[in-house]
């Protein structure tokens, strides 16, 4: 089936020709108050990733294991790539952490102050018995200590397990139990929650508390102060020599369709971390870059700590959550360069308004990432408006462990499009027997194996891991999508989601990104209802934006305009306004629960959906 409406081609694209003699200078570039940016910023210099057809036809996984540092026998370590390898290649008194806690304090860490407390850690741990393979989680907020443990647990050669501070109990019970952690690592304002379910626990030998004073500390429940262990530790640790097959991490999808998997990555995947931060996030020595993603989830860990510090890349961590002006306050004050965010977060910006961006000067960045959800191009398009940068799409999942299709610097952006396979990746769009489709049809969204950082596994479940390999020669994603003649693929929606009406198959994001174009609408959220005539029909929950009035009017006004920018059977028959719409702890719009909701059917797991 050919998609209802083929998306336009980006007119000003962050590399497009014209646009060079367009950079402005640092004197005229700021103005307060006005309606747009005044040009079109370009890339400042080449980008890493240059000529893309060439690299793509040369390019092999193997001959990207020169970046890397390993030691004898092909032994490797993730964390000796992400901060040890830097005490000797110059970059010791770099700053490799800027973190911002939530009062707004600086604490910087250099590449050395990461080494040796990374050190003391990795030493604490392996006092207290931890071995090679041992679950070692963490429970914290976006702290110093949570970077310095995350490499510390690599160290070693245990296996990390990031919980985003913001869950609940029970997310953390199901995790917890799932995993057998041994370890955890936590704060006193996070420890009540732990504390609840600590009996449902027998595998949790060890608390570790970060900031606790030690009289509150309860040791014949394990508990043990962080900051005491660090001090008795020495300096000095041998970096565990692993196998580029063993296990790294156990990271937790985000639950969007069902229960959440944990998906078991290995250390090998540095490779991946490195070659995609090097050319989509296009880290260069300056830079100054901040990756949104709390490291609870797979982008905070993987593009928020491993990827950027194998490059040697300076990093910023806000303990905050989000508020349009400390955002962009702290992009200013840190002279960040390169963003990578989510669509939700941009959505949010988007509804803050155009005044508060232009309250701020934001001319220090360079490149805007985002991931995660689908991007409307409505959201590319006001990121052009206001930043004078087009926002780089880009598609993976906890599963890939790294960025396979991406909008890379040196292509032009189409808006709504993912942007093209990386190099060392091949991706299509085949049938549900693998036979790939002609470009413009709709169709289950492939890979072939064999990309370093694709899943090893999922922890005790090989049946859903087998799930993923049953179209033969493909690793099958879940999501469905289209390609384009010139080779750019387009999301369509999760394979779940997609709607079938009238005969027709529409995915919810076009129809969101249609409603998202009215200046009404902040966020629509879209799902298909039972419906005798047609199978099904479209059904939009949106949620509008401040001050607009609700009523019968405005819902007609906006099917009305809908209907223009959508294929006839793709506009939505019923419209609902909510205050808010579903999301998971990360920020991804649960169309399954709209969907219970509206049909009375079962909610199936809600664990991590986000608390209202
Ligand atoms: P679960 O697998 O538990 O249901 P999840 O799929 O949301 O949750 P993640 O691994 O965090 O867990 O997210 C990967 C998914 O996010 C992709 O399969 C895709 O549906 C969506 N996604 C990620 N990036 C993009 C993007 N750029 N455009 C569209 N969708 C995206
Ligand atoms: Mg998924």
């Amino acid at each position: 089936m050919k998609v209802s409406e083929k998306p336009e081609k980006a007119s000003q694209g962050g590399s497009t020709k014209d646009s060079k003699s367009k950079v402005p200078s640092k004197a005229s570039s700021h103005v307060q108050h006005m309606s747009k940016r005044e040009v079109i910023k370009k890339f400042p210099v080449k980008a890493n990733l240059e000529d893309y057809a060439t690299t793509y036809a040369a390019f092999s996984w193997e001959s990207a294991r020169s970046e890397l540092a390993y030691f004898a026998g092909g032994k490797i370590n993730a964390a000796y790539n992400a901060v040890d390898r830097h005490m000797n290649d110059g970059r010791r008194n770099k700053v490799a952490l800027y973190s911002v806690d939530s009062n707004n304090n600086l604490e910087k860490l250099t590449f050395q102050d990461l080494y040796y407390l990374s050190n003391q850690m990795s030493n604490a741990l392996q006092s207290l018995g931890v071995e090679k393979g041992d679950r070692v989680f963490f429970f914290l907020p976006r702290i110093p200590e949570l970077y310095v443990t995350t490499i510390a647990i690599a160290k070693v050669g245990a296996v990390a397990g990031p919980l985003f501070s913001a869950f609940g109990p029970d997310a953390l019970c199901d995790r917890l139990q799932d995993s057998q952690a041994r370890v955890i690592v936590t704060t006193p304002a996070l420890k009540p929650k732990l504390d609840e379910i600590r009996d449902q626990l027998p595998d949790l030998e060890h608390v570790i508390v970060v900031g606790g004073s030690q009289h509150s500390l309860k040791a014949t429940a394990g508990e043990l102060s962080y900051e005491e262990l660090l001090e008795g530790a020495s300096q000095y640790f041998e970096c565990t020599q692993m196998d580029p097959e063993d296990p790294l991490y156990l990271l937790y999808t985000s639950g969007t369709t069902g229960k959440p998997k944990g998906v078991v990555h290995v250390h090998n995947d540095i490779i991946g971390h490195h070659m995609t931060s090097k050319w989509v996030l296009d880290l260069r020595e300056d830079d100054i870059y901040w990756c949104t993603a709390d490291p609870g989830w797979v982008t905070g860990t993987v593009y928020g700590i491993f990827g950027p510090w194998s490059l040697g890349t300076s990093v910023v961590t806000y303990e905050g959550r989000f508020d349009a002006v400390d955002w962009y306050e702290l992009i200013d004050r840190l002279r960040v360069t390169v963003w990578y965010t989510a669509p939700t977060a941009l959505r949010m910006l988007m509804k803050a308004g155009d005044e508060v961006v232009f309250e701020h000067s934001l001319q220090s960045l360079r490149h805007i990432l985002s991931v995660g959800e689908p991007l409307n191009p409505e959201v590319v398009r006001w990121g052009m408006k206001v930043f004078g940068l087009p926002i780089h799409d880009n598609w993976w999942q906890t599963e890939t462990g790294m960025q396979l299709i991406a909008n890379l610097p040196c292509l032009p952006v189409k808006p709504g499009s993912m942007g093209k396979p990386l190099p060392g990746i091949q991706a299509s769009v085949v049938d549900d027997h693998g036979v790939e489709l002609a470009p413009g049809q709709l169709g289950r969204l492939v890979v072939r194996p064999g990309w370093p950082a694709m899943l090893r596994t999922i922890w005790k479940n090989q049946p859903k891991f087998d799930e993923y390999f049953r179209i033969p020669g493909w690793y099958f994603s879940g999501d469905n999508a289209w390609k384009d003649e010139e080779g750019y693929f387009w999301f369509v929606g999760r394979a779940d989601d997609v709607i079938n009406t009238a005969g027709h198959r529409v995915g919810p994001f076009e129809v969101e990104s249609a409603l998202i174009e009215h200046p009404a609408v902040a966020e629509a959220g879209v799902i298909g209802k039972p419906d005798k005539e047609r199978g099904e029909i479209i059904k939009a929950f949106i949620v509008l934006n401040k001050g607009v009035n609700a009523g019968e009017e405005l819902i007609e006004e906006i099917k009305e305009f809908t209907k223009k920018q959508l294929a006839a059977h793709a506009y939505p028959r019923e419209i609902e306004i909510r205050d808010s719409l579903p999301k998971t702890r990360s920020g991804k719009i649960m169309r399954r629960l709209l969907k219970a909701w509206e049909l009375g059917l079962p909610t199936g797991d809600t664990s991590s959906l986000e608390e209202e």
